[in-house]
């Protein structure tokens, strides 16, 4: 890329579920916006290896910046979720104390929901855990039911965002990583690594790279320490197991692990909660894996009768502040989204919705534009939510490649992976297509479909 020309109004650095719903949010009024990511696609960061729950934020420090966002997020994104087609289960979630500790906590627990606003929350007993979850442990004492914590597919979210961001306008830059900054009385200049980039406002969704990126506009306000989250991925037959959300109670070591029914169908056990050093280090290790192995046998014995199919692992960018640090500095049009931990998936359009707010209050126009294109409509990841395309007759009648099969652990047909190569956003790499497609997810991970996957990307490389 040779230096960019047009000196857009609005640069966003980062293309994760935060970065992308800014940049939808801001694409919807007259502002140009250009979306900057250093990977080679967006969601390849924190934001594609999480826990995957839309959070009612019953568990939020209430009157806090996060709590408030996350609790509008919930309602936001659910709402798009239906608008897009973005997989969602409505499982609903049961912390379950195992001590007298535990037990005492949960009235606690009950109040904190309420005054965060949400007043759903009941305290059962250790019958009614049971009746909800049959294969728990011995020990059961008490639960704290949590009706509308969901699950939700944070792919297809962050894809959603891009896609539409995409679709009102935005320029969507990959491969193209943020290295300095220089801010000027009128307009910023970006050094990346594929050229400058000019604007008038910045704002820095950077995630694991935003404390980086706030110094290149001379502040030293926090250091984001990667907090690493491993996960343990059961086989699909597991899944009946665990009809809801199986949460601990939380301590000050922190929200302990969980057991969690996946929209892929599968069922989950994590995360770990361990801060490193190196932002790079989402490989999982031998101790997480015993950790959760033995945590989680104790929650469930019955599910590690059967086959942990994956493990994956995340980086929180957690820092030393514990709410949200959003902000904005008029005088460098500059904004800053980061701390945003464990929460930002539920919490992204909330967050966009948020700067959308403080652009109004530092007199930038962001009226919404009337000319804005529909939402897109999203391919389904979600197993037990409608029809998949290999379910499908009348699909199938209509398209033959929907019928044929390319993953069979996971049912993904050629149809979908054609349409992948096809979309607005296409994916770049295997794994980009894995996020898009479920392929090469299954209890194999690719052992079978690995090849002819390579092939069909190959093929797709060679026609581009
Ligand atoms: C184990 C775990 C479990 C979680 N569970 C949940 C959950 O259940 N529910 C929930 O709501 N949230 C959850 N979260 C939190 C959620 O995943 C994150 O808050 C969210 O994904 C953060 O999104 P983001 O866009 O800020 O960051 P990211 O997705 O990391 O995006 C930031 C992007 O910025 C890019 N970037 C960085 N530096 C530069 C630069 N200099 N130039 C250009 N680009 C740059 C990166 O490449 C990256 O793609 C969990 C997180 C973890 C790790």
């Amino acid at each position: 890329m040779s230096a960019v020309p047009e000196t857009a109004d609005v640069v966003v650095v980062g293309g994760g579920i935060v970065g992308c719903a800014i940049a939808r949010a801001l694409a919807g009024t007259n502002l140009s916006v250009t979306l900057l990511e250093a990977r080679a696609d967006i969601g390849d960061g924190t934001s594609k290896a999480n826990t995957a729950i839309l959070h009612t934020g019953f568990d939020a420090t209430p009157e806090t910046l996060e709590s408030r966002l996350v609790a509008r997020g919930y309602e936001l994104l659910g709402e798009y979720a239906t608008q897009t087609g973005i997989p969602v289960e409505r499982t609903g979630a049961l912390l379950v104390a195992w001590t007298d500790e535990e037990v005492d906590a949960l009235p606690g627990l009950k109040d904190k929901a309420e005054r965060n606003g949400y007043h759903a929350c009941e305290i059962v007993d250790s019958a009614e855990v049971y009746r909800r979850v049959p294969n728990l442990g011995p020990g059961v004492l008490a639960g704290l039911t949590v009706p509308d914590e969901s699950i939700i597919c944070t792919w297809t979210t962050n894809l959603a965002l891009a896609t539409d961001a995409v679709a009102r306008g935005t320029r969507l830059l990959c491969d193209t990583r943020v290295t300095g900054v220089v801010v000027g009385a009128k307009h910023t200049t970006l050094h990346t690594t594929r050229g400058d980039v000019h604007c008038r406002w910045v704002i820095n969704a950077a995630g694991l790279g935003s404390d980086y990126l706030d110094a290149e506009f001379g502040n030293h306000r926090f250091t984001v320490t990667p907090r690493r989250g491993e996960l343990l991925v059961f086989d699909k037959l597991t899944r009946p197991m665990v009809p809801v959300i199986v949460l601990a109670v939380p301590s000050s070591r922190g929200k302990g692990v969980l057991v969690s029914p996946t929209i892929y169908g599968n069922v989950m056990v994590g995360p770990t909660s361990e801060n490193l050093e190196d932002r790079t280090a989402t490989g999982t290790s031998e101790e997480g894996f015993d950790f959760l192995v033995s945590k989680g046998r104790a929650l469930m014995p019955s599910l590690f009768d059967d086959e942990v199919t994956a493990t994956y692992a995340g980086l929180r960018a957690a820092t030393e502040h514990s709410d949200y640090l959003i902000d904005v500095d008029a005088t460098s049009r500059y904004v800053l989204v980061g701390s945003i931990r464990s929460t930002g998936l539920t919490s992204g359009m909330a967050i966009a919705e948020y700067v959308t707010e403080l652009f109004d209050s530092a007199d930038v126009d962001v009226t919404p534009r009337a000319d804005l294109p529909a939402p897109p409509t999203m391919p389904n990841l979600g197993e037990h939510v409608g029809l998949r395309p290999y379910q499908d007759a009348r699909r199938i009648a209509g398209d033959a490649e929907y019928g044929r099969i390319v993953c069979f652990c996971e049912r993904v047909t050629a149809g979908e992976i054609r349409d992948a190569f096809a979309s607005p956003v296409p994916p770049c790499d295997l794994d980009g297509l894995r996020r898009r497609t479920r392929v090469m997810n299954g209890r194999c991970q690719g052992f079978y479909c690995g090849a002819h996957t390579r092939a069909l990307l190959d093929a797709q490389s060679g026609r581009q």
